[in-house]
């Protein structure tokens, strides 16, 4: 007898990797369900690096991204530490690696709506908008209660955020790290305009970033420790954007808070596996890196666009989309790009933290190197745009 299944594979969390799985794995035509409970408000922006916007533009997501989202031209690094040994600053230009631009910033808010306005276009995608409470694999395939109902399907994928119901049922466990930080968020408007530049000041507390916003804005992200966080959030908003101005150092002249504050405890924290018994995680169900380089979310872009692409491989071989041979696929894949990302971000922000001067030393001589050495710089440059380690078709611009 023939098993009945709800749709091959199930989508869990509704947050942007999620909703990039889905769509990637629908317009390939893998009948796909995504269980997305009602979207949070969510205040953070994100900037999406060229490969992650060539992705969104294949998936047709893009064009309604693009009226809402920035162009980031130039990234500029400051050392603002009063330490005895401090960093040159570092220019890095898109046009030194024949890019028009790095990637674009966008409101976490536009991005969503833009997922969700494309995945209801998709006929081979069913939404269910519920709580995943339970789920449970078997040698064909995973069987996942809900708050209304259940589903039965060969895979599912898990993104439903750190803290992932869907690890926890493969029996994943995790390596977490806790930063003594948190990251404030917020927007702001300036007089002076920001010409595309993204500028990183790296203090004692972590780096306070200025991204650019369409016109005369940009996001802040301001890395404290959480006390100074806590202070500054319920400032009103004249005495926070006096704050916030201080903090950039003038930069794009007097600044004006314009939008909702949001604070994120920072920690990096690492999936033992990626996938096990017929679940496969992307994004930070996998892995939570601090918001340092823009890694983050593109990370687990990459992660959404691999398994699309191996599952999509499956169907076509009119094969089992969850079999163990997908599952291993997928975490060979991974593996390298989410261990030297995750690393690197965790070594830089502890640089930052540190009091123990050999480890200052180390990173002022490393960015010294790559302000004087060009093809070092550009070899950066392209790595994180780019990275070797993980070139999926839909980052190239190719269908799943
Ligand atoms: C301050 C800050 C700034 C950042 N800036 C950048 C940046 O500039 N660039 C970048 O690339 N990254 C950035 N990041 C990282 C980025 O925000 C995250 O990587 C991204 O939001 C993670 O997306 P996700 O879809 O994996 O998880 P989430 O956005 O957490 O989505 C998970 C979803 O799953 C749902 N869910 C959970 N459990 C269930 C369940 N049982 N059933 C159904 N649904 C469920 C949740 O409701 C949620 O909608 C930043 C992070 C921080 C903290």
């Amino acid at each position: 007898m023939t098993e009945k299944f709800t749709a091959q594979v199930a989508v869990i969390g509704g947050g942007p990797a999620g909703l990039v799985s889905a769509i990637a794995l629908a317009a390939a035509g893998v009948e796909t369900v995504l269980i997305a409970r009602p979207a949070q408000a969510d205040p953070r922006t994100t900037a999406l690096l060229a490969g992650s916007v060539t992705a969104l533009t294949t998936l047709g997501v893009w064009q309604a991204c693009l009226p809402h989202a920035a162009a980031l031209t130039e990234i500029r690094i400051i050392d603002d530490t009063k330490r005895l040994i401090r960093a040159p600053e570092i220019l890095f230009a898109a046009s030194e690696i024949g890019l028009d631009a790095f990637g674009y910033n966008i409101e976490n808010r536009y991005l969503l709506a833009a997922l969700f306005a494309r995945a209801a276009t998709l006929d081979k995608l069913t939404r269910r908008s519920d709580t995943a409470l339970a789920l449970e694999s078997d040698a064909t395939g995973v069987t996942v209660r809900l708050g209304k109902g259940q589903v039965r399907v060969r895979l599912v994928i898990g993104a439903d955020g750190q803290r992932s119901l869907c690890r926890a049922s493969a029996g994943i466990g995790t390596r977490r790290r806790t930063y003594p930080q948190t990251a404030l968020t917020l927007n702001v408007r300036h007089t002076r305009p920001h010409h595309g530049v993204s500028t990183e000041f790296h203090t004692e507390s972590g780096p306070f970033t200025l991204v650019p916003l369409p016109g005369r804005s940009s996001s802040v992200v301001c890395v404290l420790d959480p006390v100074r966080a806590a202070e500054l959030s319920a400032m009103t908003d004249n005495a926070l954007s006096e704050a916030i101005e201080r903090g950039a150092h003038s930069l794009l002249g007097p600044m004006h808070v314009v939008s909702g504050r949001g604070m994120f405890p920072l920690a990096v924290e690492v999936a033992d596996s990626i996938a096990r018994g017929r679940i496969a995680l992307v994004g930070e169900a996998a892995h939570v890196v601090p918001p340092i380089g823009a890694q983050g979310l593109n990370l687990g872009l990459r992660d959404a666009a691999t398994i699309a692409e191996i599952v999509a491989g499956a169907r076509r071989e009119k094969s089992d989309v969850g079999s163990p041979g997908v599952l291993a696929s997928y975490q060979a894949q991974r593996h390298a790009d989410v261990a030297s990302r995750t690393a690197a971000v965790d070594l830089l922000n502890r640089s930052l933290l540190t009091d123990f001067i050999p480890a200052q030393g180390a990173r002022g001589l490393s960015l010294y190197l790559v302000e004087r050495v060009g093809p070092l710089r550009r070899a950066l440059m392209r790595e994180g745009v780019m990275p070797a380690a993980s070139q999926p078709r839909l980052m190239r611009g190719e269908m799943v």
